[in-house]
């Protein structure tokens, strides 16, 4: 694995790659790695024949009063999970790299990003889809893979890939959750033990509307109904919304199209975010990926 920590060297590297062939996969990351990081990095290789991954913290995604100084992380235990799982070339930018002085052209995700997690935390959605594009712009992967955890983020994503015909395959894969049902996520370093476990009521709340739409319940109000009855651990629910899983739109009424239950709260200083998708296909997550790039 070698490591580049600024785009010029990056750049060196992805031309040797080329040189090579082959299709090259990326896969961008906050660090402070999980199996969740993991399997996106084994979809990468599974599809790709070398691995890019990114390890950067974003200012641009963060509000004033977030986490961006006390987010976690370990950067020798990300190096050898990098290593372990076959990523082929590791980027590890600084901030002054991809934010040079002056900077100040911004991708705006449109509406898409003004609802659920973007009306709680204003300006993010613009953040990611900049950092991403930055991202996308240096390494100019073949494909791309993000986690359905974040599946407004993907929404977003595959939006923005299409409308700026970027020529990038933007793959969704699964969350990967604990044997328990807690989603991975970097932020669960936050909880206490205590909180830890009033934290399930997240995953056991997706899981009870599941089991409802499963059981053939499909109207909207009821499955919503179903999964808010269950939040009440959650220091803060911010929202419990049944929307489309590919436009974010609210679904009311009956739920026909592929659905995705999202949910967001707080527990002590922990901000989590969860969903299901709500769906009679065989795979849904696979549902999520654009597969036809853009001409
Ligand atoms: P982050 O480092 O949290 O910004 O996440 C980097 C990528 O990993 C994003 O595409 C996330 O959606 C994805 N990801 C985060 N948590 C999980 C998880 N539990 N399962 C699958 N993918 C995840």
């Amino acid at each position: 694995m070698r490591i580049a920590r600024n785009i010029p060297e990056l750049r060196v590297l992805l031309k040797t790659l080329r040189k090579q062939g082959g299709r090259i996969g990326f896969v961008p990351t906050m660090g402070y790695l999980h199996e969740g990081h993991a399997s996106l990095i084994q979809h990468c290789r599974a599809r790709c024949d070398s691995v890019v991954a990114s390890i950067f913290v974003n200012p641009t995604q963060f509000g004033p009063d977030e986490d961006l100084n006390h987010y976690p992380h370990d950067l020798d235990r990300d190096q050898a999970l990098c290593l372990n799982q076959g990523v082929t070339i590791l980027f590890i930018p600084e901030a002054t790299e991809l934010y040079t002085t002056g900077f100040s052209t911004f991708i705006d995700p449109g509406p898409m990003g003004q609802v659920l997690c973007g009306s709680y935390r204003p300006g993010h959605f613009r953040g990611v889809a900049t950092v991403v594009a930055k991202l996308f712009s240096i390494v100019q992967p073949d494909l791309a893979f993000f986690g359905q955890k974040d599946l407004q983020q993907a929404a977003i994503l595959r939006r923005m890939v299409w409308d700026l015909n970027l020529p990038i395959e933007l793959v969704v894969a699964p969350t990967i959750r604990e044997h328990d049902g807690l989603a991975m996520s970097s932020r669960n370093a936050y909880l206490s033990i205590g909180e830890r476990m009033r934290a399930l009521c997240i995953s056991r709340a997706l899981a009870a509307a599941t089991n409802a739409f499963q059981k053939g319940v499909r109207s909207a109000t009821e499955l919503v109904d179903t999964a808010k009855s269950l939040l009440g651990d959650l220091d803060e629910l911010q929202y419990c919304e049944l929307v489309d899983a590919l436009t974010m739109d609210t679904i009311e009424g009956q739920v026909k199209r592929l659905a995705g239950l999202c949910v967001a709260g707080k527990i002590g200083r922990a901000r989590l975010i969860d969903n299901v998708l709500l769906s009679e296909a065989a795979d849904p997550t696979r549902l999520l990926s654009l597969v036809a790039i853009p001409d």
